[in-house]
């Protein structure tokens, strides 16, 4: 019932030219694959060139932050309607490094998901606790805390336009990957706080991702499992044959 969705995040990485050889690659890779969204985040430079190439593919585009202004004198951001402008159906939101390097709050993550909602993208709302926080027994806290801020005042109409992705701290580039049963027990306290925060059909019919250190040969076991419903993937999905593996994880 819940389509699942792979997502890879290039963050920081590759040129324009770089960005279009790998998706020239990846669509071909794809071009059968079925019941899946496979998005790509490239950064904001190659956006536009990248969605000339995806067009009439199965890939999907997706930038890795916006601003939740419309315009305005707001030097160095860009608004949810010019990345849907440049191609974007989607746009990562609140990912642990903004939320580490660049003062990414509970608050901007809410503002930033209901500016984007509204200019038609589908929000991927990041959230996670740090090895620190799951050692000191704070994780399912944080997660709300975090949920709680990031869609405050969001209404249950907007609710399919977002996607969970939860990624622990501790698991992101580390080569560390949260436990079939680790990452599955935070999915379900996720869904449970979707449907108290909306209702039980939007918990039911909520994408919920997992993200840190998913690889082609963890990504079955994670899908196995009956609340999670994709991956945000980062390293790799740098190369077009991991991330096309990791795609194909229903083949
Ligand atoms: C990420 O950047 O969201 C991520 C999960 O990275 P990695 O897969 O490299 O851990």
């Amino acid at each position: 019932m819940r389509i699942p969705v792979i997502a890879g995040n290039w963050k920081l990485f590759k040129t324009i030219g770089e960005s279009v050889a790998m998706v020239q690659e990846l669509k071909s890779l794809v071009a059968n694959n079925q019941g899946v969204e496979i998005v790509v985040a490239p950064v904001f430079t190659a956006l536009s060139r990248v969605n000339d190439v995806l067009q009439g593919s199965n890939v999907m585009l997706a930038a890795q932050d916006c601003y939740w202004e419309e315009e305005g004198a707001f030097t160095g951001e860009v608004a949810p309607a010019l990345l849907k402008d440049a191609g974007c159906s989607h746009v990562i939101i609140g990912h642990s490094e903004r939320r580490q390097y660049f003062g990414e709050t509970d608050v901007t993550v809410n503002k930033k998901t209901r500016a984007a909602i509204a200019a038609g993208l589908c929000a991927i709302v990041c959230v996670g606790e740090s090895l620190a926080e799951r050692e000191s027994e704070q994780t399912f806290s944080v997660i709300e805390t975090q949920i709680q801020g990031g869609l405050a005042g969001i209404t249950a109409d907007a609710a399919p336009h977002i996607v969970i992705a939860y990624e622990p701290v501790w698991a992101i580039g580390t080569g560390k990957t949260a436990t079939d049963a680790q990452a599955q027990e935070v999915h379900t306290f996720i869904r449970q706080l979707i449907a108290k925060t909306f209702n039980q059909p939007v918990a039911d019919a909520m994408r919920i991702l997992y993200g840190g250190s998913v690889k082609p040969d963890n990504v079955k076991g994670l899908m196995a499992q009956p609340d999670i419903d994709g991956a945000l993937v980062g390293g790799a999905s740098l190369k077009a044959d991991s991330f096309a593996a990791i795609a194909s994880f229903n083949a």
